[in-house]
């Protein structure tokens, strides 16, 4: 890692910060790469209205609302109330709406429903977000129920068991319809034994309309129409420089998708996508993850746009290279194996733009396509993000966290000569080969795994990184220098899983997001399958909880165990199983050390969650109109980012 002097940092509120990131080396990519970034770029922040649609039918409106306050607000703004207004503003910014992105629990506004409701009044009324016969009353008492009435839209995704997901959830994907209805409404459309399965529902709203169940397909002319088209505007422009053949196809099939809504067509991209791992430049656009919805089909808007990290992207060659050896000696059980771990491509990039579902909060590393045939029969792309991590990182130093948690000063010591490495490696054992490895039963229905799949995915990934990062061969491929910082990975994750990370859980609450119970069942599970022989400990010191690992190789083995586990629930599409392991390992929370940890972390000062402001990206014309550069400028102010993308980058019309 390089300490450098750059600022990161760009705001704080709440339990949120705002960092910017770099783009090192930009200057030295060629005009018609960087061009080629614009172009993708533009499509990238394109799309952002669809998410906010998406995550809840009110949201756009609320923001536009929100907008035209900041916009026209001519009162006191050192008042406490409007400084108030300002930070939960930026708290759904943040979240692109108004449930937390992480929690997925409704934000509370830290002012009264008069005060929203006078800050609305003093907006022109031709500068609200009105809709067709509704006027500034209407808006407010719409409003006013929808923000302020706790009980109402509480969660955004709901996956207790024993509820009406469906019901109970706020996310925009289903309307009129019940969990029941949508099972049997995709039941029907599953076709027994297809080899290539369509991503089912991925890009459609679900509504009930006189009775008859039909799907509202998001493409041109269908439901995000409008957004869908000037995507594909930036991505027909894009298509001109694309660095090869491959790519230009790729791009083609995407427009396709995008024109048509044909899942085939999506496949077809994907797989074009997929096999394209040479460019410099590459980038995500699409209905990619499903984490929102809480039957697991339905995707959300992201895009990124990239370029290849090209000295670190070594590190993730040498593990490709290796694939078959680790797949071979993995200890999952023989038949869920796969006898040729194919096209796993990995490397490391920059982020050039963030948008849609990884903007501003952007995930560290990426493994797609999702399409379980894809990845068997063409292969996955899986990439690190280094200059996000490289911020996390160096933004995070001394800054407490690691002295209060760790267990000893010998913990503390190899945690910072060996974390940036070790968890580097983690991440790329994760992406690149966990993902990658393993196969489905014959027979074994992809979506068998619902409600659970996620995490027990996450799990199965992370497991295998575990069980690699102790063997010798790491060592012997380079990838480590010694076994010491393979401890501290194991250190850093048991702490997390089992301390530190529900810092991110209100008091009370219950384990929701995949990535957390994916961690809180790995370290719960190693914990009590290793209790006998005392293979990780809880101790006190002063009456403070901390945790100390005695016997990394038998923890090692322990992660294989469960591994071993996973796969064959997921291979056989044991969904008891499945249910079982999360909800006695990964869903619960002691509530007393969760007080404990709540408290020690308040002291710190800290926010758990980190979001990114993206640079500009400024095109420089000659005088035949023609870009001759791609400018950047890095931003720092966070609102302002986001009021400049609400008035440049604002497609679609409010759903009512
Ligand atoms: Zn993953």
């Amino acid at each position: 890692m390089v300490i450098d002097d750059f600022n990161y940092f760009v705001d704080q509120f709440e339990d949120m910060r705002v960092l910017k990131y770099r783009l090192p080396d930009f200057d030295s990519l060629s005009l018609k790469q960087k061009v080629f970034i614009y172009y993708l770029s533009e499509a990238t922040l394109s799309g952002r209205d669809i998410l906010w649609d998406q995550n809840f039918r009110y949201n756009l409106q609320i923001r536009k609302t929100i907008e035209a306050i900041i916009d026209s607000y001519s009162g006191d703004k050192e008042s406490n109330d409007y400084k108030l207004f300002l930070i939960y503003a930026k708290r759904i910014f943040f979240a692109n709406g108004i449930h937390h992105h992480y929690s997925s629990d409704k934000l509370k506004p830290g002012f009264s429903a008069l005060f929203f409701i006078n800050l609305v009044k003093g907006v022109p009324p031709e500068k609200l977000p009105l809709l067709k016969g509704q006027n500034v009353n209407d808006l407010i008492s719409v409003l006013s129920s929808v923000i302020f009435d706790e009980k109402l839209f509480a969660r955004k995704v709901e996956q207790k068991a024993g509820v009406d997901m469906v019901a109970e959830s706020a996310s925009n994907f289903y309307s009129g319809v019940t969990q029941k209805e949508v099972e049997e409404f995709y039941a029907a459309k599953v076709l027994p034994d297809d080899p290539r399965p369509v991503s089912l529902g991925l890009n459609s709203q679900v509504l009930k309309i006189d009775g008859k169940i039909f799907e509202n397909i998001y493409k041109s002319g269908g439901k995000y129409g409008e957004a869908i088209d000037k995507i594909v505007f930036w991505l027909e422009k894009a298509m001109i420089v694309a660095e090869n053949k491959n790519q230009k196809v790729g791009l083609g099939l995407l427009i396709e998708f995008y024109k048509t809504g044909d899942l085939k067509k999506w496949d077809e991209y994907n797989v074009a996508w997929a096999k394209n791992s040479e460019s410099m430049v590459d980038y995500i656009n699409g209905f990619i993850e499903n984490y929102e919805d809480p039957m697991g089909m339905k995707a959300t808007w992201e895009g990124i746009v990239d370029y290849m990290d090209i000295e670190a992207t070594r590190r993730t060659k040498i593990i490709t290279s290796n694939a078959q050896w680790f797949e071979d000696n993995s200890p999952v059980q023989p038949e869920y194996k796969k006898e040729k771990v194919t096209g796993i491509a990995a490397k490391v990039i920059n982020i050039a733009m963030l948008g849609g579902d990884c903007y501003p909060a952007s995930p560290l590393g990426i493994n797609l396509p999702n399409a379980d045939w894809i990845r068997k029969d063409v292969g996955s792309k899986s990439v690190t993000l280094a200059n996000i991590i490289n911020a996390y990182d160096i933004s995070s130093q001394g800054n407490g966290f690691l002295e209060e948690f760790a267990a000893d000063q010998v913990e503390i010591e190899r945690i910072k000569k060996y974390e940036s490495i070790s968890e580097a490696l983690h991440t790329d054992l994760h992406e690149c080969v966990g993902h990658a490895s393993g196969k489905l039963a014959e027979g074994t229905d992809p979506n068998a795994l619902k409600n659970y799949a996620s995490a027990l995915e996450e799990a199965r990934a992370d497991l295998f990184a575990l069980y690699f990062m102790l063997d010798e061969k790491i060592t012997e491929l380079g990838l480590l220098p010694n076994e010491e910082a393979a401890k501290a990975c194991y250190d850093t994750y048991l702490r997390n899983g089992l301390l530190t990370q529900v810092v991110r859980v209100k008091p009370g609450k219950e384990i929701e997001e995949a990535h957390m119970r994916c961690r809180s069942l790995i370290s719960h599970w190693v914990y009590e399958n290793g209790k006998d022989e005392n293979v990780i400990e809880f101790f006190l010191r002063k009456n403070k909880t901390y945790v100390k690992i005695n016997d990394y190789q038998k923890l090692r083995i322990i992660f294989g165990d469960l591994l071993k586990e996973i796969q064959r629930v997921k291979s056989e599409g044991d969904f008891k199983a499945g249910k079982k392991l999360i909800e006695d390992f990964g869903v619960k929370v002691d509530q007393e050390l969760h007080a404990e940890i709540l408290e020690r972390y308040a002291k710190l000062n800290l926010a758990p969650y980190t979001g990114f402001v993206n640079p500009m990206l400024i095109p420089v014309y000659n005088k035949n109109d023609e870009i001759n550069d791609i400018r950047f400028e890095y931003v720092d102010d966070y609102l302002g980012q986001m009021i400049y993308y609400g008035k440049k980058y604002t497609f679609l019309p409010l759903s009512d």
